[in-house]
């Protein structure tokens, strides 16, 4: 009778997700270490979905794509063909034309560039007791506490009235002045602290300082809002009422940074969800002709329901396909739906990791742990898995036998503890069109706070995982 060994018995058996520092291979670490720089890079570049959506196209243009519309001029598409299709300036599809028909179906990750932040009002501009403020109305869920007594930056678009569209960024350059949202001091907040954290600080409260300078000259009133404008139309040419054709978003100034004495993760706003749109812009763009078409698929508007015609719920992503479809000469309708429905698809999105300052929002045996890989969540939602895509068990298992197979490490997540809250991603949408999806992403700390952290080894592995995938 042979002994059965307990240890050699439980690492036949047993499962235990393990460090992805552990695993790198022999050049990976600096592997991992460049990727990184590339990635603050990214991030520094794009911090608002505008500007995200930019450097995307850049990056394409120089790695060979083509506009839609230079596609649409050509009259004809091949394997290997690479088209990006820009919506409005905030979304953008990347496309590489595969081997098989498009109705074949497509390989795609999709991530959203959307980050939690404060938008100016319409009219946001004001003065009282001697400062100028403008208004703001949050965009996503936000912890409004966090977004008092730091830097701030403003980016944003403002239409002048003979139509021209001016670029704006102030705050981020070493030299620039940045914007402030003040807090109560602790000496006069007993009433506040007794306040919960929800009600503490109020959305109509968060209004960002811009001047304290009072215009010299003339009985007037509101001298100081008075020469804030003088200023701004001195500098950039627009009036008050310019500001209620604008996009301007308020987010905290300043680079990406290293966070760690081993250097080991990056702090930066808006890693969700630019972390995963960058892991598959990078896998995207290093791709050539694969079987399936694959496509890179960035969409804006997540954080605020996934409405509008920027967002996920819009045509935009199926009408570009149509349009592909016809430049393969397919003009039946139906080959759009085939399209989609025999997609497969990753839906690239962050997941909370474990935070040793919060365990118990978390299930420690399902919950993602920051630097142990890409997570896969099979299903996401809220109470019951309300609102969740709940992955087939089929795709999940394809998509586990791949990982495996490419040495990509992976563990698995979910939204938190049963009934502790939740959420959901773009996954559920292009599900809709029958499409297998699985959510799959980068594991994070402090989500949606205005400064967000992710662990370097997490995003190359989920790099590692979004290229395996296209690859398949
Ligand atoms: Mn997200
Ligand atoms: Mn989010």
């Amino acid at each position: 009778m042979s002994e059965i060994n307990g240890k050699e018995l439980q690492k036949q058996l047993a499962k235990e997700f393990s460090s992805a520092w552990d695993n790198l291979k022999d050049n990976e670490m600096t592997e991992v270490f460049n990727l990184s720089e590339d990635y603050k890079l990214f991030m520094d570049r794009g911090k608002t979905e505008r500007e995200s959506v930019k450097e995307i196209m850049t990056r394409a243009k120089a790695a060979g794509f083509i506009s839609l519309t230079e596609a649409l001029a050509k009259g004809s598409i091949t394997a290997g063909d690479r088209i990006y299709a820009e919506n409005k300036g905030k979304a953008i599809a990347l496309f590489i034309i595969g081997q098989e028909d498009l109705h074949n179906g497509m390989r795609i990750v999709g991530a959203h560039l959307d980050a939690p932040r404060l938008d100016l009002k319409a009219f946001p501009l004001y003065e009282d007791g001697g400062l100028a403020l403008l208004k703001t109305h949050y965009y996503g869920g936000v912890k409004k506490y966090q977004w008092v007594a730091l830097p701030l930056a403003l980016h944003g678009v403002i239409i002048k009235n003979n139509g021209e569209k001016l670029e704006i960024v102030i705050g981020e350059d070493e030299g620039d002045p940045v914007f402030y949202i003040s807090d109560l001091l602790p000496h006069l907040a007993a009433d506040q602290m007794t306040k919960k954290m929800s009600e503490g600080i109020t959305g109509e409260g968060l209004n960002i300082l811009i001047g304290n300078i009072p215009f010299n000259g003339g009985d007037i009133s509101d001298k100081v809002k008075l020469n804030v404008l003088k200023l701004l139309n001195e500098k950039y040419g627009i009036v008050e009422e310019d500001f209620t054709v604008a996009e301007i978003e308020a987010v905290p100034a300043g680079r990406a940074r290293d966070v760690g004495i081993d250097r080991s993760m990056v702090a930066a706003h808006g890693h969700d969800d630019r972390v995963c749109s960058y892991a598959a812009l990078k896998a995207v763009l290093e791709l050539e002709a694969q079987k399936s078409t694959v496509v890179g698929l960035f969409v804006d508007k997540e954080e605020v329901g996934s409405m509008g015609n920027t967002g996920m719920q819009s045509a935009f992503f199926e009408n570009v396909v149509a349009e592909l479809l016809e430049l393969q000469g397919q003009t039946s309708h139906l080959h759009v739906r085939r399209a989609m429905m025999n997609s497969k698809v990753l839906s690239g999105d962050v997941m909370p990791g474990f935070d040793p300052n919060y365990p118990d929002v978390l299930d420690k045996r399902n919950g993602a742990f920051i630097g142990k890989g890409v997570t896969i969540a099979k299903y996401t939602g809220a109470r019951g898995k309300g609102g969740t895509n709940d992955a087939n068990a089929e795709f999940v298992g394809e998509i586990r036998t791949l990982f495996n197979k490419n040495d990509v490490v992976w563990q698995v997540g979910e939204l938190g503890k049963v009934d502790q809250g939740g959420g959901g991603t773009i996954a559920y949408m292009l599900a809709n069109y029958g499409a297998e999806v699985l959510d799959c992403g980068t594991p994070m700390l402090s989500m949606h706070a205005p400064v967000e952290l992710v662990s370097k080894v997490d995003l190359y592995m989920t790099y590692r995982a979004y290229k395996a995938f296209y690859i398949g």
